[in-house]
Parts: C-alpha cells; structure tokens; sequence
C-alpha cells in the first residue's frame, strides 16, 4: 500500500448517484475489474479516485507518477486551469468532464464535484481528477479527500509542481535566496465574503518572499496594504501571468507602479503576483525566460 493512498476501513453508506443529479456523462470504456483489492461495498468493479496535480501548463513538468495514470485511467475530471498540452496525454478513450473553476465561472460547484467523484467511483470508474498545480496548494484538494473518505471511496494523492515554482523558476525569480529571503509565504488573495482576510502586518515582512495566488484582480490592493504596513514602495515585485506555458509573460516594477504597469500590459489571469527583493534577480537571470527557454529547446533539437 503507498503511503499517499486512502482506502475505506468499514462499510459506508451509498447516498449519491448520477442519476439522481441529472449530470450527462459519456459513455466509458469497461472500467477495470481488479480481484487483488480489499473489499469493495458498492457492487461491481471497485473504483478508485486519483488527485493529480497536472503542474501549471509545461506538461514536461508532470510527475512520472501523472503521467502513468493519465494513461491507465477511465475517467478525467479537470479544471480549466489544466492545460490543453497536459489534457492531450490523457488516454483519448477516458471519459472527460470539465468542471470548470475561473473564477466566479463555475461549470459545476465544489458540492456537484465531489459527489460527482463519489458516484462515478462507486460505478467502478478509476477516476482521474486532475488540478491545477498541486491539489493540496489553494487547490480544495484537501475538501475533495474529506468527501471521498466520508463516503468510503479510496483516493490517491499524487503531488503537482505548484505553480509559485514553476513561475519562479520559468521567470527567472528564485524564491528563496541567502541574501534576499529566508522566508517564503504563500497566500491567496481570493476572499469568500469581500472582508480583508490576508494578515498584511506579515505579509509586510522584510526578507522573505510572498507569492499571492488568485490576487491579479486585487493587485492595487495589495501593493496599497503592504505599503501601508511599512514595505517599502521601492519593493519589487512582479506579475506572472500563465507561467510555464508558450504564452507565459512577466511584468516587473515596485509597489508603487506594478499595479498600473500589469493594467497597462493587460495581464490576465491566470497569473501569481510576487513580491520581494528575490524579483530583482531576474535582471541577472532574465535567460531563464520562457523565450529562452524555448529557444534552447529549438536549438537541443536542432544539434540533436
Ligand atoms: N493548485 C494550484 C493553485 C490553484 S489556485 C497550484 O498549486 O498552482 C488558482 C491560482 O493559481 C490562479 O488564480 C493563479 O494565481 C495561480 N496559477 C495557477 N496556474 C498558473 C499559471 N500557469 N501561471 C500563473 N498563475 C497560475
């Protein structure tokens, strides 16, 4: 048994179903039978639900992990912010369900996901439910497994590059370094109910790093609050907007003009804001670029 798996220990009740939900699902390939797992209370084949983190968009960066089950699964459910490169590896004979997530653009809610999840297990289906990044960062990995073992369906967690590193690292942007920040936060800039839910007094914070998901829309905010809790506007910080994919791009300035610089360049989400001493590096590394990087991939080919 892996360590990353959950399997049921007693006999949990069956309450939900497709039908029921009136969701429209595809027909699927034969689910497959597997006679060597523990007991299964449901009937029929034994289903099980894997929570992949597909990365931010370079499929290069899925784990091998992914990979084989992209391969080996009957099902996918994903979310937009998987990447059509990442979804072209999946088996074409899976079944495939967008569950959407931009936000305020939900193609079904958080509650019709999990049950969703639940129901396709318990008719035998090995679920592939693929994330954005890494299911366990801002990703509601963590509500998903609470409902599958609720319900008694054994799920798989299996990690994804979260997209804070792939944007550092494709950006040129190291998060940590010894002369810079010896701290990194993640945060997120989405609130649920419009209050002010980030702690600004430590996000404010010298030498560290802080690197803000869903926080595009809030941008000016941000700037405005770390300001006023003593960052200094001459801060760095930077906008990645689609990190890792062809279309990555990133915007660099302070505090004090990122918000009008990202408004200007019209950058859209997905993006993370980071904000740190650590952005001037990429001055000196700006060959990390994704451009560059895509060149040298043209030209390993080219002398291969
Ligand atoms: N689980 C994901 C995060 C989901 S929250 C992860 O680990 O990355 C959604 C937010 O993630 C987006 O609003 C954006 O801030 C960030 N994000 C995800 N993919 C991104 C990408 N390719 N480029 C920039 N930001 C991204």
């Amino acid at each position: 048994m892996s360590r990353n798996r959950w399997e049921p220990r007693a006999r949990h009740r069956c309450e939900v179903s497709l039908e029921e939900r009136g969701t429209r699902v595809r027909s699927a390939r034969e689910p497959r039978g597997d006679a060597s797992r523990t007991a299964w209370p449901f009937g029929g084949a034994r289903g099980i639900v894997y929570l992949v983190g597909a990365g931010p968009g370079d499929p290069d960066l899925l784990t091998l992990r992914a990979a084989r089950l992209m391969r080996s699964v009957d099902a996918v459910v994903y979310d937009y912010l998987v990447s059509d490169a990442v979804l072209a590896l999946v088996d074409p004979r899976a079944e495939r369900i967008y569950a959407g997530k931009r936000q305020g653009c939900h193609a079904l809610a958080q509650d019709e996901i999990n049950k969703l999840l639940v129901a396709l297990a318990r008719r035998g289906r090995r679920v592939l439910r693929l994330k954005g990044g890494d299911p366990f960062v801002f990703g509601r990995g963590g509500e998903e497994c609470e409902f599958l073992a609720e319900h008694g369906v054994p799920f798989e967690v299996v990690p994804g590059v979260t997209s804070a590193s792939g944007a550092s690292c494709y950006a040129g942007i190291p998060l940590t370094h010894r002369e810079h920040a010896r701290a990194v936060v993640f945060a997120t800039g989405h609130r649920k109910d419009g209050s002010s839910d980030l702690d600004w007094e430590t996000l404010a914070r010298p030498h560290q790093t802080v690197v803000i998901y869903m926080g595009l829309t809030r941008l000016a905010e941000i700037c405005r609050e770390l300001i006023a809790r003593g960052a200094s506007p001459s801060l760095p910080a930077a906008v990645v907007e689609r990190a890792t994919t062809e279309r990555q791009r990133v915007v660099t300035g302070t505090l004090r003009d990122l918000p009008g610089l990202a408004a200007r360049a019209g950058v859209r989400p997905p993006s993370l804001v980071i904000v740190g001493e650590v952005v001037r590096l990429r001055e000196a590394l700006g060959a990390f670029d994704a451009d560059a990087k895509r060149l040298a991939s043209r030209l390993e080919f080219a002398h291969a």
